[in-house]
This record gives C-alpha cells, structure tokens and sequence, in this order.
C-alpha cells in the first residue's frame, strides 16, 4: 500500500573527514522517500526553488517517486550545511537557509488524499496539523519533529502527537520532548500522549521501539565504512514505515522487523556521500544486511550458572 511523505527537499553542503559535497540532493522528504521506495509506491509532498536541478527529479521520478505534489516556485530551494568529525553522533549544522520552504504551505493533490500511510517529516506542527486535515483517514500515520519544534511550539506539537499512530525521533528529542533523562520513562510519558509505538533513534547506537507493553532494541551494526550520516534517520524512518506500508502487518513481530529494515536502509545511507547509495540498491544487498543484523543480535540462552 502507498505512502505519502512531506517535507523537507533540500541542496546540501556536507563536510565529513572522508570528503565534501556542495549543493547535493537532500532532505528529509527525500530521504524517507527513497529508502521507502525499495518497499512500496511512494508520493511525495514538498517544495523546490527555481534553481532545484532537473537532474534531481528524474532521480525520484526514476526510482518511482510520485512527483504530482512537487511544487517548484521562484528563489532558492531550502539548503543546509553540516560538518561532522569522527563522532558521527555529534554533528555540527553550519547554516539553514530556508529558501522556498520558509512558505511552504503542503497542498496535497486530490489523488493522493486517500493514501494510506502517511509519513508528516520535520516540518511546523500546524503544517502537519494541517495536512492530516487534507487526508482521509489513513490507516497508518507516523511523524518525526525536532528539538526546534519542540522549544518553540511545544502544545501545537502535542496537539499533533494526539493524532499520530508512530512518533519517530532521536534520544535526546525524545527525552528533551518528555522532560525526562531517563528514555524508558520518556517512552512511557509520551506514549500517554497519543502515539502508539515510539522509535528513538539512536545514530551510530541503533535504535529502540517502545510500545506500551513492549521493548525492542536494536544496536548500532559497526560499518567498516561510514561516509557520511547525513540523512540516516529519515532513511530509517523510510524503511521502517515502508515495510509497514508494504505489508500491513502490525503485529509486534512486524514492529521488530520494521525496525531492522530502518537500521538497514539507515545503515546503508552512511556509507556514500548525500543520497548516492539510496538510489541504485540491489534487493539482494537490502536483505544481505537484514541478515547482517539477525546474525549481530541473535544468541542461544544455555543455562550454565550453580544452584544456589
Ligand atoms: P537526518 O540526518 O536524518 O537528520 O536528515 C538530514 C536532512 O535533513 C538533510 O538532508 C537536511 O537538508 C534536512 N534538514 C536539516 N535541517 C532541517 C530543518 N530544519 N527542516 C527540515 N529539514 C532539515
């Protein structure tokens, strides 16, 4: 089953010790959508500048992007500029130049109004707000925010949370979210407030899925190659809603799952720069490194220790 993403489509400047890259394909929006897209029909809902390259479209519209809610206006599309060291963990954003994005005001096309999985990327949480109220009652929703939103518009946020199924963010904005050090109470506080599955993620450190009755971790897999991280948690979130999407399944074993497709189309992305892996995966390597993960966290329970 398809789904709808909105948000951020942008032209990176991206420092990393490995390399650099200007004015690279970027964005959350992208990067969901792409990593998504090894998993089911994806439509994408955002805004360019009139110096967005065509070579860019055809890049989505060649892995089967669905471009009709692209809207293309006068000036400069939204750009950001990150430097990282050699804890990719600990980034630092050099600038934001809002561009196009500062009045994107998200105008979802009539046929994309009955998607059903709708995936509401780091954008204000009255647009959000605003393009669950285009929507007809999708059956799955799921949302990603940032400590930005959470500071400045903290009940417009709430006001949101209410009426998402998943909440997809990182440890800190998930404790900074709840109020909370510690992130097994911070699950349990925000959970209360509407979501009904809560995945922190975690970088280079995995990633954990809450529900109310459930845990499930997943740690970092070491990469003999990071190039740079730049997208990974929106290409988690692409793979991880796109398995979901694909199978409608949301038992708990599902949940699991969703969660190691989101570490593997994470993982992936850090190793080439912007979004050069994500656009000409093989299968075979996404499910190689599914794999990887079930080797690196499977173990055997052999009772060894003396009756006391
Ligand atoms: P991630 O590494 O998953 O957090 O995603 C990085 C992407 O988010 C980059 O491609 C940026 O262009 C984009 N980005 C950075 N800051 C913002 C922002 N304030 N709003 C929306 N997207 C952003």
């Amino acid at each position: 089953m398809s789904i709808l993403v909105v948000g951020s489509i942008a032209l990176d400047d991206v420092e990393t010790p490995f390399g650099s890259r200007k004015r690279a394909l970027g964005g959350a929006a992208v990067y969901f959508g792409l990593a998504a897209s090894y998993f089911t029909e994806v439509r994408l809902v955002g805004v360019v500048g009139s110096d967005f390259p065509s070579s860019h479209v055809d890049l989505l519209a060649a892995r089967g992007i669905d471009l009709a809610g692209l809207q293309t206006v006068e000036g400069e599309t939204f750009s950001w500029g990150g430097k990282y060291g050699y804890d990719f963990n600990a980034r630092e954003t050099l600038y934001t130049h809002l561009g196009a994005f500062a009045d994107f005001q998200p105008a979802i096309p009539e046929r994309f109004r009955k998607t059903p999985n709708v995936f509401l990327a780091n954008i204000h949480p009255n647009l959000q707000l605003d393009v669950l109220e285009q929507v007809e009652r999708p059956a799955l929703t799921a949302l990603d925010t940032m400590n930005y939103w959470i500071e400045r518009t903290p009940a417009e946020l709430r006001a949101v949370l209410e009426r998402i199924d998943i909440l997809i963010i990182n440890d800190s904005e998930a404790r900074q979210l709840a109020g909370e050090p510690m992130l097994r109470k911070a699950a349990a506080r925000i959970l209360e407030w509407g979501p009904e599955l809560l995945v922190v993620k975690k970088g280079e450190d995995g990633a954990v899925t809450f529900t109310r009755e459930s845990i499930f971790a997943v740690p970092g897999l070491p990469l003999d190659s990071i190039v740079d991280p730049t997208g990974a948690g929106d290409s988690f979130a692409g793979g991880f809603l796109g398995y979901l999407a694909a199978t409608g399944d949301r038992s708990p074993e599902a949940l699991r799952r969703a969660t190691i497709y989101g570490s593997t189309l994470g993982s992936l992305c850090c190793e080439a720069f912007s979004t050069e892996k994500l656009t000409d995966l093989e299968p075979q390597e996404i499910e190689d490194r599914f794999q990887e993960y079930k080797r690196l966290t499977h173990f055997e329970h052999s009772p060894f220790l003396l009756d006391a």
